[in-house]
């Protein structure tokens, strides 16, 4: 996702500014405004001191960040597009950052940041767009689906192993779907639909052959079951469709990790996942057709982190950084009234009233349908700020009624690794990068590890295991 100043465009701006029958309308709109002193202190005195942590911290940070495009085949047929996505996950270790810091370690070099790229190289994900077909598919919609089945089979982790495919970690959050759609086997999946002849409900196994409709006979694909194919279109543009493949993917990828080391690493995973942080852009949600898979990742989560509690290891480090959007901005609005090293979990009530003033409050509470991770806003000892996420520490929304989940889900005491959340913002903030980390901003500067590669992440992991 872009950085902050990517976004501001001075010329159009001023040009609003200027047109009179503009600032007409604005006047008439109701929008979030800055708070005045008193209410900046009000809202200063509902932040807490950050919680102390004992715990050590992570040496292996993955950071995963990605981005899209859609470009024209050839200057002269210009609405002929494909579209990419990109995806960087970047590996960094503890040990070999601090030896990048310099100036009393408010630094990073940025020509020895700027070297770690070259071990790194993204996995990009090309697409059929606007007005192209692949060989035998009838419409652009059909080679989509083809072209992402066929990414998520191919990409595996080891490459002997077809089960370390992400198509595979796929399965294995699709059989968690409660209701009629979950399998609860993880060599099966539902999906809703049959994209050509609506054909309800088709069971597909994790076998690499192409399965066909047992109605239309056509080719259906596991991956359909991310509904993405629904938004794509034939001849406009597909950067929707691209963008709902870029967030889902972010956020299986950690999951996808996490799956590898719990499963091929079965006698160390413990160590191994405690040894390990992950750093992604933006909330812990999942947005669009495919926003089903949140409540997924976080019964997968919460699995895991059950198993991690028998050996007596907090849960899984898993943090979503925000570098833009509202939360981010409502922030940068109230952040002088707030004091240095201090912490707030947005309440539901918090964020209506004051961050999304305009939104009529959901009745199942912020973010049912699309979040798996509290947002928190974070003023550092140096004064920085930053808004930041943990997946929730339950292992569904349902099990609890609404008004119970709004509650716990921001209680402090409920998050097990708070204090150790902020010390690893901590240790990787910088001047380099507003409003992020170093890990996030690296992979969204060079990309790295892709995940093929991915077997290097393996290795680093290995050696962990063998040393703790
Ligand atoms: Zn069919």
């Amino acid at each position: 996702m872009p950085y902050k100043d990517e976004y501001a465009d001075k010329t159009s701006h001023f040009d609003i500014v200027n047109n009179p029958e503009i600032l007409k309308f604005i006047e008439e709109c109701s929008f979030i405004i800055e708070p005045s002193e008193e209410e900046g202190k009000k809202m200063s005195e509902l932040f807490i001191d950050v919680p102390q942590n004992n715990d050590t911290l992570p040496e292996k940070i993955i950071a995963i960040d990605g981005s899209y495009y859609e470009a024209s085949v050839q200057s002269r047929i210009p609405s002929t597009k494909v579209g990419y996505v990109k995806i960087g996950s970047l590996l960094i270790d503890r040990r070999q950052y601090r030896d990048l810091r310099v100036l009393n370690n408010r630094f990073v070099d940025p020509f020895r940041v700027a070297k770690m790229q070259d071990n790194n190289s993204p996995i990009t994900f090309p697409f059929p767009s606007s007005n192209i077909v692949l060989k035998g598919k009838k419409n652009v919609r059909d080679s989509f689906r083809y072209a992402m089945d066929k990414h998520l089979l191919e990409h595996r982790t080891i490459k002997d192993r077809p089960d370390s495919s992400l198509r595979t970690t796929l399965f294995h959050l699709a059989s968690l779907r409660t209701g009629e759609l979950g399998t609860n086997d993880s060599s099966k999946l539902k999906i809703h639909k049959c994209p050509s002849c609506e054909q309800e409900q088709i069971e597909l196994y994790d076998i690499p052959e192409e399965q066909y409709c047992p109605n239309c006979k056509s080719p259906v694909y596991p991956s359909d079951c991310l509904r993405i194919w629904e938004e794509v279109t034939d001849y406009q543009s597909n950067s929707v469709a691209l963008s709902r493949f870029m967030n889902v993917i972010e956020h299986i990828i950690p999951v996808h990790y996490i799956r590898i080391v719990r499963e091929y690493y079965a006698e160390s995973f413990a160590n191994i996942l405690s040894n390990l942080a992950f750093f992604i852009d933006g909330p812990l949600a999942i947005f669009g057709t495919a926003a089903w898979i949140h409540a997924s990742i976080l019964r997968y989560l919460n699995r895991i982190n059950c198993d991690m509690k028998k050996y007596r290891k907090n849960s899984i480090l898993l943090i979503g950084l925000q570098k833009a959007g509202h939360v981010v901005e409502y922030f940068n609005l109230i952040e002088n009234y707030i004091g240095n090293n201090k912490i707030f979990s947005i309440t539901d009530d918090y964020r209506y009233k004051y961050i999304t003033p305009n939104n009529e409050p959901s009745n199942n509470g912020f973010g049912y349908e699309t979040y798996y991770g509290q947002d928190f806003l974070l003023k550092t000892e140096s004064g920085r700020v930053f808004v930041f996420a943990l997946p929730y520490p339950f292992s569904s929304k349902a099990d609890q009624d609404t008004k119970c989940f709004s509650t716990e889900k921001t209680k402090y005491s409920n998050y097990d690794c708070l204090g150790k959340a902020v010390q690893l913002i901590k240790d990787f903030e910088c001047d380099l990068y507003e409003n992020a980390v170093v890990p996030i901003a690296l992979a969204h500067k060079y990309t790295a590890i892709s995940l093929e590669p991915g077997a290097k992440v393996l290795d680093l992991l290995s050696q962990t295991s063998i040393k703790r």
